[in-house]
């Protein structure tokens, strides 16, 4: 197999033209390329600069989940360092992770945060949505976002051999119309499912009003999850 590492857009284009398959830190794809065989040519953007941006409202496919800190939101910070072992986030990607994985446990995160996806096609970057992005597979280069008032995540214990532990992320943001709105996504199974609701100073009626979306069809154990979660958010000073 060859190992392309471009540095430019056009030569990443040049690279999925030629039918280069994309490369995170390899954690998922390394066993099934042993076992079914190995591409004839792949391609990495760990040395491409956009696939490497960092900031409060951006972060690139290629950055690696250990190096996710509390210069991003912290929905997103807290589900990066929730991932896997210490090993895996050392070479797993956020591209990895969003496009290539099952777990997917950034998506939660990256849905309230409304992010936008930023995707390279054969006429060039474009931004797309969450849903575009996974539904097409398309070659993620990064995400950007706007930054929320606050956010949160929680991921219960896993069960070894169980199904994948529940997840759920918030996030209150300011709307057009000045006022605050919360969205709420959750991961039940393999599935997320998401809410929006508008968030006025009196935060008790929220979870009443979470309820009336999709959220309303979670099991009551889970839904007792996301209101306890959704409280304790809008009880914490902003900014805390
Ligand atoms: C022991 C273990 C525990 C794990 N636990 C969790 C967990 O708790 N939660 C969770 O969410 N995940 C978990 N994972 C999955 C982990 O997140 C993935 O292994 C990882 O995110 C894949 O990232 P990677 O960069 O190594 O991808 P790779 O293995 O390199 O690639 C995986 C797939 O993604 C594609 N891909 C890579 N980069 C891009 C890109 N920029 N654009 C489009 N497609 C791309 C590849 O073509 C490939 O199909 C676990 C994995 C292991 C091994």
């Amino acid at each position: 197999m060859q190992l392309r590492l471009p540095t430019s857009i056009p030569e990443v284009q040049e690279c999925l033209a030629d039918g280069a398959v994309p490369i995170g830190g390899a954690t998922l794809v390394w066993a099934t390329w042993q076992r079914d065989g190995f591409p004839e040519l792949a391609v990495s953007l760990r040395e491409l600069p956009e696939a490497n941006a960092y900031g409060p409202q951006e972060l690139g496919a290629a950055v690696m989940l250990h190096r996710i800190d509390d210069r991003v939101p912290e929905v997103l910070h807290r589900a990066a360092s929730g991932i896997g072992t210490g090993a895996v986030r050392r070479a797993a990607t956020v591209g990895g992770n969003l496009v290539g994985s099952t777990l997917r446990c950034l998506l939660p995160a990256a849905v309230v945060l409304e992010a936008r996806a930023v995707v390279l096609e054969p006429e060039g970057l474009f931004e797309t949505d969450l849903s575009d992005l996974l539904a097409k597979r398309q070659l993620l280069v990064g995400l950007r976002w706007r930054t929320p008032i606050i956010s949160g995540y929680r991921k219960l214990e896993e069960e070894a051999g169980g199904p994948p532990p529940f997840v759920v992320a918030s996030a209150v943001h300011t709307d057009d119309g000045g006022g605050n709105r919360l969205r709420v996504a959750v991961r039940d199974g393999y599935e997320v499912l998401s809410g929006s609701v508008a968030c006025a100073d009196d935060s008790t009626d929220v979870p009443d009003a979470l309820r009336s979306t999709d959220l309303g069809a979670l099991d009551p154990t889970d839904w007792e999850t996301v209101r306890r979660h959704v409280t304790e958010l809008l009880s914490r000073p902003v900014g805390g």
